[in-house]
């Protein structure tokens, strides 16, 4: 039977970081995943399928709208061609994944690919087309990840009533593609779509689309959105589902109460997503799940059964990538009798829509929530010469700072590029900065990171010098 110092079950973002850096520190680690490729779901159905969908429909967006503004003009139609796109995704998915195989080679751990279960708190057995193989660690991180969630009422049929999974291998552009939910997914698959043509509305429960970020990025992606003709039904409260051979049609009640009926050809929904322990048989080894269906795990990501932890989406906090990495990067350096730390305030959130939105910390409803004296800067994307360059006008940049100390807490952007942006921010209150440290920064001109350096201006005695 192999023996191994540490067994990590998935090889998402979480378990394959998890992996490497167990190897690095000397660690005999083995991997197990039930899938033939490695990466999880953000590298196969997730974070890298719907950034390459969203980059190729940038592309053609440019095209059709903006290139005759450029001068350049296209002789000819220009067309979308629906299987080259997602060809070219699947290609980008198979060098990321390839990628991890590399990594895995690399590091000498040994990658087994069959459905983990747990026989007892230090042996697994891995099943793969009915055979089974038993391996024994010292050492167990659970990585299983999550899946999409769904309502009671509704039957994924999965060709038109679908999750993101298959909305990164439509076969055909929808005429109208009706989304329930107006979060993260939503909000970059619907414009995805949109640019492709399709008619999208989007349907959400609360009063403003990503309702968890500060409300003053919801109320200006939802005036950019709605500008670039995305219909959003807010407070509408999804009843009904149902499938009529090639339409889908949507039941919902407004906030009056009154029945909505919309008639699409795809309804994509995502409400969110659920921990993954299916088939696990965790109860062999005696660990708890949370009353939310997670891994339950102390601030060490132990679980109660000391030896296995777990970290990334099956646990509690934000289901994000580079959350679930940090995790495994902690987990290995403890296991290893280091003394790592996460800062969970300070995991960015980013939704790659264009304009991108992108925030670190306290949104100003919590800080009025928790009653903390705050100041505002405010900087907009329209006013700086890189924005105009490029034509991209919509956005701004805020950020929230005490107002005793100037201790920036929380940095909140909407605008080209913010993804990338959003990394200063974090930067900086790592090393809790104040508003007047970022302000005295140089920053490049002309770069779009310039108005952050002019929403910090703004919030330090309203010394913006270009608004
Ligand atoms: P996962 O990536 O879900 O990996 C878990 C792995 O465990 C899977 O490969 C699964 O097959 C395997 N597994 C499960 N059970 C077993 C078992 N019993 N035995 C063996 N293997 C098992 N996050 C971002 O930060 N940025 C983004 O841009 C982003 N975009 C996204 C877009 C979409 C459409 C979706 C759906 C998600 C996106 N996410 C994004 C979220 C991100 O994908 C997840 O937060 C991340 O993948 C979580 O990593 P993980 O390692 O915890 O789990
Ligand atoms: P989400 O939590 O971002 O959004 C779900 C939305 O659905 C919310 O706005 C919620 O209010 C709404 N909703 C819930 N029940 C509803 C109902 N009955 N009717 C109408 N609306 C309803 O979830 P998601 O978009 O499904 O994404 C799942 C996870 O994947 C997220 O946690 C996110 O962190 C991760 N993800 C991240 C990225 C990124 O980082 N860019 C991209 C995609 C997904």
């Amino acid at each position: 039977m192999n023996q191994y110092d540490v067994a990590v079950i998935g090889s998402g973002p979480g378990g394959y970081v998890a992996a490497i850096r167990c190897a690095q520190l000397g660690m005999k680690t083995a991997i197990i995943e039930k899938y033939d490729t490695l990466g999880g779901t953000c590298l196969n159905v997730g974070c890298i399928p719907s950034k390459a969908l969203l980059d190729s429909s940038h592309h053609y967006e440019d095209a059709i709208k903006h290139f005759a503004e450029h001068g350049i003009d296209i002789p000819g139609e220009v067309k979308v061609n629906l299987k080259q796109m997602i060809a070219r995704k699947q290609d980008v998915v198979e060098q990321n994944t390839k990628g991890i195989e590399f990594l895995m080679g690399k590091n000498k751990i040994d990658v087994h690919h069959g459905l983990g279960s747990f026989k007892d708190a230090t042996h697994i057995n891995i099943e793969k087309d009915g055979k089974t193989e038993t391996i024994e660690a010292k050492n167990i991180i659970i990585a299983t990840g999550s899946k999409p969630s769904t309502l009671p009422f509704i039957q994924l049929d999965k060709e038109r009533i679908i999750t993101s999974t298959e909305a990164l291998k439509l076969k055909e552009v929808p005429k109208h593609l009706i989304v329930i939910g107006g979060g993260v997914i939503g909000l970059e698959l619907g414009q995805v779509y949109k640019r492709l043509g399709s008619e999208v509305t989007v349907v959400e429960y609360m009063d403003r689309i990503i309702p968890t970020m500060d409300a003053a990025l919801s109320k200006e992606l939802m005036k950019v959105l709605k500008k670039q003709k995305m219909s959003f039904n807010l407070s509408h409260k999804v009843k009904a589902v149902e499938r009529k051979g090639k339409e889908v049609i949507v039941k919902a009640d407004d906030k009056k109460g009154e029945e909505v009926v919309l008639t699409g050809d795809y309804c994509l929904v995502c409400v969110g997503r659920r921990p993954y322990t299916d088939g696990l048989n965790l109860e062999a080894a005696g660990v708890k799940l949370d009353d939310r269906g997670r891994v339950a795990v102390n601030d060490h990501l132990q679980t109660n059964v000391s030896n296995i932890y777990a970290i990334g989406d099956v646990i509690k906090g934000a289901m994000l990538a580079h959350k679930a990495e940090e995790e495994g990067v902690l987990v290995a350096e403890l296991l290893a009798g280091q003394k790592p730390h996460i800062n969970y305030d300070l995991i960015p959130g980013v939704v790659y829509t264009w304009p991108e939105v992108a925030a670190v910390g306290k949104t100003e409803e919590q800080l009025k929530e928790e009653g903390v004296d705050y100041k505002v800067g405010q900087f907009p994307m329209r006013a700086l010469g890189r924005s105009r360059a490029s034509m991209d006008l919509d956005g701004f940049v805020k950020i929230l700072a005490d107002k005793k100390t100037d201790e920036v807490l929380g940095v909140h952007m909407v605008g080209a590029r913010c993804a990338d942006l959003i990394a200063e921010a974090v930067t900086a209150m790592e090393f809790r900065a104040s508003a007047e440290d970022i302000a005295r920064m140089s920053h490049a001109h002309p770069t779009y990171a310039e108005a952050v350096k002019e929403a910090a201006l703004d919030a330090t005695d309203k010394r913006s010098i270009h608004s």
